[in-house]
Formats: C-alpha cells, structure tokens, sequence
C-alpha cells in the first residue's frame, strides 16, 4: 500500500476495494448458501492397515456455488467462523454426516471435522448428543476431529468438553498433528483416542530428511498412550510401505481415493472390502 510519512494512507489501492468488495460478495453468497443448502459432504474413506479394509470415512464439507464451481474449505471455513456462520454450518455437517454413516455396513465409522469456534460454543455437546440421537447412529461410530488451536485457549472448558463427547462414547481424534506447537504436552494432557499425521510429514516420507524418524516417534508415542495413528495424504506406495514397517494403524490419502460424493461409497467399499 501507498502510505504517507507517519503511515497515514492516503487512497486506499484499487486492488484492496475490489477484494473487499469481492469478500463482501463472498459473504453474502455464504449467507445464502447456507438458507439454501447448497453444500455437500463428500466422503473420503479411512484405510486400517491391520484389518486391511475401509473402516470408516472422512466427511468433508464442500460448497458448490452457482458462478465459481466448488469453492475449497480451506477458503470458506475461515470466513465462516469470521461471521458465526460455522455453527449452524458445522451442525448441518454433522447430521448430514451422521445420517449418511448410520445406513453403512455396521462398524464402519465416520470422522467428522470441528472447527476451534464450533468446539467452544456451548451448543457443541448438544448438537452432537441430538444428531445421535435423531439419526440412531451409535455414538461409538462418531470421531470428531479438532485442532490443536482449540485447546490453546480454554484448556479447563476443553477438557470439559472433551469428557462430555467421550461421555457420548464419541471418540475424539487431534488432527494435523506436527502441524502446531506444544503437542505434545497437550497430548499428555487431553483424553485424544487418535493423533492424525499431517500430511505435510507424510509428503516428505522416503526423503532422507529425518521425517522417516519424526514418523516413527509420533506413532511410538500414540502406541505409548493408547492412541491410534491415522496418516493423513498417503499418495505413494512408498509411503504405505513406510507407514505400515513403522506400525501405523490407519491410512487416508489419494492413493485409496479421493474424497467422493455419497453414490460413490458403495463402489469403495466394493473396491477395499469386497462387500
Ligand atoms: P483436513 O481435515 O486436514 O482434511 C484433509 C484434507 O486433505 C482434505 O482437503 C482432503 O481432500 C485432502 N487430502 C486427502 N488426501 C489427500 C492426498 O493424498 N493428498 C493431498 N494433497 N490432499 C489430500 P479439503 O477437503 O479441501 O479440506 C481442507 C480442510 O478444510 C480440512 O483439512 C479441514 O480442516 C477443513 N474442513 C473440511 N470440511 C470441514 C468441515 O465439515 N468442518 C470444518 N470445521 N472444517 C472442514
Ligand atoms: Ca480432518
Ligand atoms: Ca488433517
Ligand atoms: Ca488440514
């Protein structure tokens, strides 16, 4: 930006009017979408290397919006915690995920992603205890996936709540695990059933860089406190090879699949488990 001596600006740049305005547009079309439904949950499934089948799938939200196509979380999360939109949005998510999972074979599980504000809100445990209960799912086939962020706030009221889901039976899993600091006190601390690897450790796998040892520690040190590892983005079968030498329990990645729209689940699980 322009700015004057002592920083005073003295125009705003072309540029920043047209991304706020483009925001401001953004804003209303997630306003909209959400009265009108205009999201989806795609799948993507959850591979157990010692069962050696799909066990559970990931639900991740996505936004199909009328002029820009399929619009990434990773750009309208962030706007929607902004704007308080992600607890109705992250409750749609929830039921939407919870009554798509309960017509699955049985013991299949489905993890479903909370944003940091969602977790904090006081309607959490409630949302969740209600979309058991209306859809029938049995709470032990709930994971819910938070990140570390939410515990570096409030680690009194976390823990609360983290008691209250387990009280559900739900499992709770820390994902993009590396990603942040502190881990691992925090993993000592709080009742996690499940450390998710980034994929960002996964994606340097193989490469002589000391992430094979990093890899290995973490896993050790889930086994240690009675914690199952996921390992987030595996794309090569290098770094299946690696992670199932290591003891990994559980893979997720483009190598088994992208994740799909609901009609394609039964094809996945006809693909991975034969049923
Ligand atoms: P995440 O929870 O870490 O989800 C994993 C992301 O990695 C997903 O991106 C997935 O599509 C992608 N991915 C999976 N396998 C691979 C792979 O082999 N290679 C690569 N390069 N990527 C892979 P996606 O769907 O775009 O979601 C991005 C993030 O948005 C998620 O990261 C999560 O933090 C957030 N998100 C998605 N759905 C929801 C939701 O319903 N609620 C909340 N609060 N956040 C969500
Ligand atoms: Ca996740
Ligand atoms: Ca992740
Ligand atoms: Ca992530």
């Amino acid at each position: 930006a322009k700015a004057e001596a002592r920083g005073v600006f003295r125009y705003f740049e072309p540029d920043m009017d047209a991304r706020l305005q483009a925001r401001r547009v953004l804003e209303n079309d997630l306003r909209h979408a959400l009265e009108t439904e205009a999201f989806e949950v795609y799948y993507q499934p959850i591979y157990s290397l010692g069962a050696e089948r799909v066990c559970g799938f990931e639900a991740l939200l996505r936004w199909k919006h009328p002029v820009r196509g399929f619009i990434s979380p990773a750009e309208f999360i962030p706007l929607a915690e902004e704007l308080g939109l992600i607890i109705p949005l992250g409750e749609w998510v929830l039921a939407k995920a919870c009554a798509d999972a309960v017509r699955w074979p049985d013991g299949l599980k489905i993890a479903v992603n909370v944003s940091a504000v969602q977790f904090t809100s006081a309607s959490l445990v409630s949302a969740v205890r209600d979309a058991l209960r209306v859809t029938g799912l049995p709470g032990r086939r709930l994971e819910l996936e938070i990140t570390e962020s939410v515990l570096v706030a409030n680690p009194g009221t976390t823990t609360a709540i983290l008691h209250s889901l387990k009280g559900l039976g739900v499992r709770v899993s820390m994902d993009d695990f590396g990603t942040g600091y502190s881990s691992l006190s925090y993993l000592r601390s709080f009742p996690f059933d499940k450390i998710k690897i980034d994929q960002s450790f996964v994606r340097d796998l193989c490469e002589e860089d000391g992430t094979d040892f990093i890899v290995r520690a973490v896993i050790s040190l889930g086994a240690s406190l009675g914690m199952t590892t996921t390992a987030e983005g595996v794309e090569t079968e290098a770094q299946l090879a690696r992670l199932r030498a290591e003891g990994c329990d559980e893979v997720q990645g483009y190598l088994f699949s992208r994740p799909v729209p609901i009609t394609e689940v039964p094809n996945i699980l006809a693909r991975w488990n034969g049923a």
